[in-house]
């Protein structure tokens, strides 16, 4: 028993059935977690990524794995892609992708506000190697047009961003690089493939951090990368067989657990996230909310036309937020103070603007402006959950001011 075609399927079928076939020894109807780290042959194997191919058998867990693989197939049928790779982090797929991708005297134009790491990484880490980075406003079209050059070979988008929910377009990012030499990257943490699959807009590789919503409950880590096999291929043999970011098994199941009910959750995420943001929105204290499902958000109509779902993050602006964050701290019952986002549970956090612009944005001039402008001191980034929401919003009425 296997899915002939994944074509005729609707996303919730695949979100449960692709990638997980039978066992065909057992007849086990959900996966076996494979923990082994490396595989008995019978004919001789290079030690060599460079002789990687798709006939290779399984060797050793660095290279592939059977749970891992069964994951890897799952994320590529959801996100439409010919082929995916799982590794450890979404930090260890975005370092893979952009040190696969690029070498010296390349140029990267990436979106100015990002996930912070990213923003790190590809500031100190690509410059340091000779990468030349430009970072701008991806929301801008001809902001993208202007900074690209002949050297560049990479255009790296984050939609929604962190943690302003700005909205890239894809497609047109992607006329713009089109015939360029230049690939174009989505990381597309916030969206999942239930939103936005940006492969069909156009994209060349999508990122993913399954420790967030494709996960879903806040116990795995991991990353992905998914797109044509000729651009992963040297994805597995370099960074997964050197760098070694290789996911773990057991992740890889749990993850793979998570997805299937992925469409489910993100269903309920854009319902209660809509909540919040209209309390939110209505709440006299509160300067402004961030969701690009509110008619509101600078980007409402670019949201409405590039994902089928606004998707659980939100963020928010009110007076005094070290003060709001310390009551958080201590009187919040049910929305957890913390890191991350994507869980079942809610998530809050005050991203400080100081902290933020100063050690990882190193914005200035007019885009300083801009950013303090939405902003303000900072924001608190709200990872709406799956719990009642008239609960979640009792518990934020108890520390607004
Ligand atoms: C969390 C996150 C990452 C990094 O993923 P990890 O799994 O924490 O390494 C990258 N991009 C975005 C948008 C994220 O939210």
């Amino acid at each position: 028993m296997a899915l002939n075609s994944t074509a005729d399927k609707g996303i919730q079928t695949l979100s449960i059935h692709a990638g997980e076939d039978p066992d065909p020894t057992t007849g086990a109807s959900a996966p076996n977690l494979v923990m082994s780290s490396t595989f008995v042959v019978d004919e001789e194997i290079s030690f060599s990524a460079n002789n990687l191919d798709a006939e290779t058998p399984f060797v050793y867990t660095r290279w592939d794995n059977p749970t891992t693989q069964q994951l890897e197939h799952k994320l590529a049928v959801l996100e439409q892609a010919e082929a995916c790779i799982a590794f450890a982090s979404g930090m260890a797929a975005s370092s893979a992708v952009m040190l696969a991708h690029l070498s010296q005297g390349d140029h990267l134009v990436i979106s100015n506000t990002t996930y912070p790491g990213t923003a790190e990484f590809a500031r100190e880490t690509l410059t340091r190697l000779g990468v030349e980075v430009s970072p701008v406003d991806t929301t801008d079209l001809q902001a993208i047009a202007d900074a690209t050059r002949d050297n560049t070979r990479m255009l790296w988008l984050e939609t929604p961003s962190n943690p302003l929910l700005r909205i890239a377009d894809i497609r047109g990012a992607a006329n713009i690089v089109r015939e360029r030499n230049c690939l174009l990257v989505v990381d597309s943490t916030f969206a999942t493939p239930i939103a936005t699959r940006p492969l069909a807009l156009g994209a060349d590789l999508v990122v993913h951090s399954l420790t967030k919503y494709i996960g879903g409950h806040g116990d795995a880590m991991g990353g992905a990368v998914c797109g044509r096999q000729a651009l992963l291929g040297p994805l597995r043999g370099e960074a997964l067989v050197h760098y070694g970011g290789v996911i773990s098994p057991f992740n890889a199941w749990l993850i793979m657990r998570g997805m299937a009910t992925l469409p489910l959750r993100m269903r309920c995420h854009q319902q209660n996230a809509l909540d919040l943001a209209n309390f939110l929105q209505s709440h006299d204290k509160i300067e402004r909310v961030f969701y690009p499902g509110l008619e509101s958000h600078p980007q409402h109509d670019l949201a409405c036309t590039q994902m089928d779902n606004f998707s659980g993050m939100l963020s928010f602006r009110c007076r005094d937020p070290k003060a709001v964050a310390q009551r958080m701290m201590q009187r919040l019952e049910v929305i957890h103070y913390a890191v991350s986002l994507g869980h079942h549970r809610s998530l809050v956090y005050l991203m400080q603007t100081e902290d933020l612009v100063a050690s990882s944005y190193r914005l200035e001039g007019d885009e300083l402006d801009k950013y303090r402008d939405s902003a303000g001191e900072g924001l608190f980034r709200l990872s709406v959950g799956l719990e009642d929401s008239a609960d979640l919003i009792r518990d934020l009425q108890r520390v607004l001011p």
